[in-house]
């Protein structure tokens, strides 16, 4: 059995996994307000009546919100007793078992290149998660890019194109992460937001863009096709960088299939001719993947 946990900031959901990454059973509590030690200790009451009722020990992997930094601690996540802890250190001490751990969006594409996923035995692939912030994870030869202090896949944080700024006349807004001009601040749901009020729309949630744009208002329309350039963009750049054979587009945005099938079309105007273009597909395991991609980390699983 393999257990997969995914830890978010207001859930915790533990999953039982088969070798085929068939869900056998699941357990979901809210996220307690305690610091990290207790924290990790009742996610290990979980685990121990999973393996009570599976009669066997499980393989454990944990996916967590945020960068996990060069030290296997977790920076700017919404789960503030996880933070700063040095969870390569203390997480197999805690389950009593060896743990694998990585950001959420690592997880979510390790379950899409895997049976059933969007991406299943691609070995070349990468997540794009377009939801309250993008986030991102790539497989390269069949195996999770970690990379150099865990940044591998962060494309969220590249920055706007000089060209787009001045395409949209977009200013260069501050990013969470410290940064000026993040892609991120642009193109995700709140992004999208921005970009609608930008181009004259009022809103304050990106299901008020969506009403209007079903609608036909000029202004969604506007700030519709920006993001959908700086999408493609984006994607040409990672494109460019990893070649991968598929780009798998999870969170919020995955639920717009109108919108994601523009992104093909998108993409391609930012490449060179004659250079071998990624399927663009959404998610299709949706929030589920989360879950099963921290067990199949936990498990060592490749393509
Ligand atoms: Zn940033």
């Amino acid at each position: 059995m393999h257990y997969g946990i995914d830890v978010g900031g207001t859930k915790i959901e533990l999953g039982v996994f088969d070798s085929q990454w068939q869900r056998l059973a699941t357990w979901r509590e809210a996220t307690p307000a305690a610091d990290g030690p207790a924290l990790l200790a009742r996610l290990a009451a979980m685990v121990a009546v999973a393996d009570a009722q599976g009669g066997a020990r499980g393989t454990l992997g944990l996916g967590l919100p945020g960068v996990i930094d060069a030290g296997g601690r977790l920076v700017a996540a919404n789960l503030p007793g996880l933070r700063e802890l040095p969870l390569a250190a203390s997480l197999s001490e805690h389950f009593d078992r060896p743990v694998a751990f990585d950001n959420d969006s690592r997880c979510f594409i390790l379950s899409e290149v895997g049976p059933g996923g969007a991406a299943a035995g691609e070995r070349y692939a990468f997540g794009a998660i377009l939801g309250t912030g993008a986030g991102g994870g790539a497989i390269v030869e069949g195996r999770l890019l970690g990379g150099h202090g865990g940044l591998a896949g962060e494309w969220g944080h590249l920055p706007l194109s000089a060209a787009a700024s001045e395409r949209y006349h977009l200013p260069r807004l501050a990013c969470g992460c410290g940064l000026h001009g993040c892609l991120e601040r642009y193109i995700s749901g709140p992004g999208l937001v921005t970009l609608f009020r930008h181009f004259g729309g009022e809103a304050e949630r990106a299901e008020t863009w969506y009403a209007a744009w079903q609608a036909g208002d000029p202004a969604a329309e506007l700030a519709h096709r920006c993001h959908v350039d700086l999408i493609g963009e984006a994607l040409a750049n990672v494109t460019k960088l990893l070649a991968p054979a598929a780009i798998v587009i999870g969170g919020g945005l995955s639920t717009l299939p109108e919108v994601v099938a523009e992104l093909p079309a998108a993409l391609g105007r930012h490449l060179f001719p004659g250079v071998a273009m990624p399927r663009v597909v959404a998610s299709r395991l949706g929030a589920a993947s989360g879950v099963r991609g921290a067990a199949m980390l936990g498990a060592g699983a490749c393509v």
